[in-house]
């Protein structure tokens, strides 16, 4: 069996959490390390290693990830806009191989990164 990842443990309960959303499909936790004023992780609860790995059985995940994100940003009062990103790996800049997409905002971002 190989070792839980790091939302994996967040997900169970036995790293804390900020959590803002969870369902059946998907948890929403706060960045430990915000760079915007909200900086909210959306992760799903099957532990695919990066967007790279998703397959076609993971179609409808896909779909409600994304569906989750509008939510939350709606939830966090982003009307005025986001940016979405998906680190995916080494160098894309992911460090935590499970997949999470990031939800940024609540200042004017610019350029393509995550800040
Ligand atoms: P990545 O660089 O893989 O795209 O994003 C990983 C994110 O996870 C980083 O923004 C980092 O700040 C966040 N992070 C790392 N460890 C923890 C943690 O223990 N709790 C939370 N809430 N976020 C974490």
């Amino acid at each position: 069996m190989t070792a839980k990842t790091l939302f994996t443990r967040i997900i169970d309960g036995e790293i804390p959490g900020q959590f803002v959303h969870q369902d059946e499909h998907c948890i929403a936790i706060r960045d430990i390390n915000p760079a915007a004023p909200v900086h909210v992780l959306v992760i799903p609860r099957k532990p695919v290693p990066s967007l790279a790995e998703l397959t076609a059985e993971d179609h409808a995940l896909a779909g409600h990830l994304l569906l989750t994100v509008a939510r939350i940003a709606r939830q966090e009062g982003l009307e005025n806009g986001y940016r979405v990103v998906i680190n995916t790996g080494e160098e894309g800049g992911q460090t935590v191989p499970h997949l999470h997409l990031h939800i940024l905002g609540g200042r004017a971002l610019s350029g393509h990164g995550t800040a």
